[in-house]
């Protein structure tokens, strides 16, 4: 049994000495709870924040505890009534090999269900923050335009293709030209720019000549720079992620030793003169009142090829730790899974 810990905290961004695999013995299942073997992880940006000591919405991974994460297990033996060896259910057992758990973070997939690790992506918690920030923050309208951001991933892909759906023009914004190129050619984005080019804020300018109505805020840094300026009136943010700053101590809650300009001023006087709508949140919340919802509109279209799925595989758990890394650095391509075992 594999497992990997968190040998030690980052300081900026993750390295591999981070890490830490472990072989301990296979636990055993008690009463009241069962014995899971791992088939997927999903790798995540949040799991960047559980990494560090900083307070946020849910609490930091111990040094030396396993890494948390999301999974994809089959059960292997079962002290909890209703579950039986062989279901195979999503759960949060982390970056290991075998995990305990009580049952109370588990959903049982139904029997044939053909591409499980959908479960960790589309269908599951990155297709729902999609889902969620779009419709119920974003609400876009037919004739809007709607700019995505981190739009090759997995949140960011379901984003552009469902405003689309709803009628809105949408421009992605992707790393490097291939990411660019199947945004636009695969998933059917009006346009996709690159954000490392030197002229971007010019070429997001040229993309959107009735400005933005929606802009799906995952990144931050000078993608959301180049937003700012082409806001219409009324425009809607939701808040997803702002993955440019989870290696910055600043967004930890430290303190800013920034020399620079106070850009506070400028932002919250853009937010008065065009009456911005700045809203975060945190999927974790929503799932009583409508991951259901989500569910029942979602399946079909992605059964029916309306909503197209990019995963990016990676194979073993030992090479968890350097995955996670280079999704930090825009190398995944699409929703980032560990294939731990069959
Ligand atoms: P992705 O698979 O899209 O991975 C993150 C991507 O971010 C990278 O591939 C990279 O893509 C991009 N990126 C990284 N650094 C930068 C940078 N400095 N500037 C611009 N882009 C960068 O992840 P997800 O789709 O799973 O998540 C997207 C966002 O949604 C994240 O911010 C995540 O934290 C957030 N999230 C929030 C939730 C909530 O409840 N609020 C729930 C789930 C996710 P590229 O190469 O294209 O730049």
């Amino acid at each position: 049994n594999r497992r990997i810990v968190l040998a030690s905290r980052p300081s900026g961004a993750p390295t591999l000495a981070n890490f830490r695999l472990e072989r301990v013995p296979v636990p055993r299942a008690g009463a009241g709870q069962v014995l899971l073997k791992t088939l997927w992880l999903s790798l995540d940006p949040y799991m960047r924040g559980r990494m560090s000591a900083a307070p946020s919405y849910a609490p930091p991974v111990a040094v030396g505890d396993v890494m948390v994460g999301g999974t994809v297990a089959r059960v292997e033996q079962s002290g909890i009534e209703g579950y039986r060896p062989g279901d195979i259910v999503l759960s949060y057992g982390g970056w290991q090999d075998y995990a305990v758990s009580d049952g109370t973070d588990l959903m049982v997939l139904p029997a044939g269900m053909s591409h499980l690790s959908r479960a960790l992506g589309v269908l599951g918690m990155p297709g729902f923050t999609a889902w969620y920030g779009l419709l119920k923050i974003g609400a876009p309208k037919a004739g809007e335009t709607v700019v995505v951001a981190a739009a090759s991933g997995p949140v960011g892909a379901v984003v552009g293709q469902l405003a689309r759906l709803h009628g809105a023009t949408v421009v992605g914004v992707a790393g490097g030209p291939e990411k660019c190129r199947r945004v636009r050619e695969e998933l059917g984005f009006d346009a996709c720019l690159d954000h490392r080019a030197p002229d971007f804020a010019a070429q997001l300018a040229a993309a959107c000549p009735r400005g933005i109505d929606v802009y799906f805020e995952s990144v931050g840094g000078k993608v959301f720079d180049a937003v700012l300026p082409l806001l219409n009136t009324f425009a809607r943010i939701p808040v997803c992620g702002l993955i440019a700053h989870y290696n910055d101590s600043v967004y930890d809650g430290g303190v800013n030793t920034d020399p620079g300009p106070d850009r506070l001023p400028a932002f919250m006087g853009q937010i008065l003169i065009r009456r911005l709508r700045v809203q975060g949140f945190i999927i974790l919340e929503h799932y009583s009142e409508f991951y259901a919802e989500f569910l029942h509109d979602m399946q079909p279209l992605v059964e029916s090829g309306k909503i197209r799925v990019f995963e990016d595989i990676v194979d073993g758990l030992e090479n968890a730790p350097a995955a996670f890394i280079g999704m930090l650095e825009g190398k995944n391509s699409g929703k980032l899974l560990v294939k731990v075992s069959s």
